[in-house]
């Protein structure tokens, strides 16, 4: 499309702020195609995209054997009758039973991350029978009424006050905060076990056992967020495994579908299932479960594992970090991550926006946390290459040199 006519659209069509907010930072072109861990644009640019969708791209784009699965199922099937029985959502559960940790067996599916969670609260109350959610500050979890409720970003949240009632936050990373919410008894405490959109926030080591504990004494449901973290992001396939633990629900959705197809899972035990019996369709979803998404999430985790996603996160994500910690410039304030989900913090948003546009100038895309405007997050495709993140580390330290130049001469 002409790119003078998709603005008009943009703008008149879908949202002028979003148009303006691209625009700003120099993405304002129609992207043509994607391959691995590059799109090519209208404008004719190849940019290396370090941003992976908000961490749905974990496969990079077009990963040929979800594409393989998605374009053979067309043959025969596309979404499902629903009331026969669907054998690509069944070999899905399966999978999802033998790799996530513990004996977490049954699956739900849904097409979002947001509806993920919105099932795992809803499954939380009616197993227990209790109200209370806790969540934790700074988190992000989705953005319908029930996953917004546990959200962490004010401007989220009010224009559509009051949300849920009986959820609560505490602290993250804060042990003893925990301990004292348990007093209440409510029904789930929900947490990301690194939270992605407050800035990429890595909890100390062992606050994910220790939160296994706590929830477990106080008979309390622990629900994992791993929207973000899941499918190999953090160098784990699923990141509570750094801590060994098993949560009572687990939430998956993004590269679940492997770049390809939209999907949504909340995993959980035996136990918490009991909560359908009587009412297998308590909870339900038209298009969760589909043979298309359920295809392409086979395909990805099959993917995830055989091409050591988890492995390659981790040298890579070191490789990044080592890298901006040699550039040492005094406009990043912080460094961290965990595998390849990195946050780097700089004072204030103008500094990030600056930046953001003259590494997009250079052909590299990047974004901020939802939850944190000060950090730019680092999130590419897990098969990225090496030399691909020696060609970030160059643009991105010549973006921070002529930041400060900037700003010096702006002082
Ligand atoms: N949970 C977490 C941890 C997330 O990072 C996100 C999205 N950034 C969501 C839930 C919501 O996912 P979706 O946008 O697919 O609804």
């Amino acid at each position: 499309m002409d790119n003078k006519q998709l603005t008009k659209i943009y703008k008149e069509n879908i949202s002028e702020g979003f148009f303006n907010l691209v625009s700003f930072l120099g993405f304002d072109t129609e992207e043509m195609s994607g391959s691995g861990c590059e799109v090519t644009t209208a404008d004719g640019r190849v940019l290396l995209d370090f941003l992976g969708s908000f961490g749905a791209l974990n496969h990079g784009h077009l990963h040929p054997k979800v594409v393989k699965a998605v374009k053979d199922k067309l043959g025969s099937m596309g979404l499902s009758s629903k009331v026969l029985l669907n054998s690509d959502q069944a070999r899905l559960s399966k999978k999802l039973a033998d790799l996530t940790p513990g004996d977490l067996c049954y699956s739900f599916f849904s097409n979002s991350g947001t509806e993920a969670v919105e099932a795992a609260i809803k499954f939380a109350k009616a197993r227990t029978g209790r109200q209370g959610i806790v969540h934790t500050r700074g988190s992000y979890h989705g953005k319908s009424l029930g996953s917004l409720s546990a959200a962490g970003r004010e401007s989220f949240r009010k224009p559509f006050e009051p949300l849920l009632p009986s959820f609560s936050s505490i602290e993250f990373d804060d042990v003893d905060a925990l301990k004292k919410a348990m007093d209440s008894k409510p029904a789930a405490f929900i947490v990301e076990p690194v939270q992605g959109e407050a800035g990429v926030r890595v909890p100390k080591k062992g606050y994910m056992s220790a939160v296994r504990e706590i929830t477990e004494n106080a008979g309390v449901l622990l629900i994992a967020d791993e929207v973000q973290t899941g499918v190999g992001r953090t160098g784990k396939l699923f990141a509570c495994e750094h801590d060994d633990i098993q949560p009572d629900i687990l939430c998956l959705a993004k590269s679940l579908g492997g770049g390809i197809m939209p999907i949504g899972a909340t995993v959980a035990t035996k136990d918490v299932w009991e909560l359908f019996e009587g009412n297998p369709l308590l909870h339900s979803s038209t298009f969760g479960g589909n043979h298309l998404a359920c295809s392409a999430a086979i395909a990805a985790l099959d993917s995830a594992v055989e091409e050591d996603f988890s492995g390659n996160a981790e040298r890579m994500g070191k490789r990044v970090i080592d890298g901006l910690k040699n550039i040492n410039s005094p406009l990043m304030l912080d460094i961290r991550g965990q595998g390849l989900l990195i946050g780097v913090q700089f004072k204030n948003s103008d500094i990030t926006s600056i930046i953001m546009s003259a590494l997009a100038n250079d052909g590299i895309m990047v974004a901020y946390t939802l939850n944190n405007p000060e950090v730019i997050r680092l999130e590419p495709p897990l098969v990225i290459t090496q030399d691909q993140v020696d060609r970030f580390l160059e643009c991105f330290e010549k973006a921070l040199k002529g930041t400060e130049d900037l700003l010096a001469q702006l002082e």
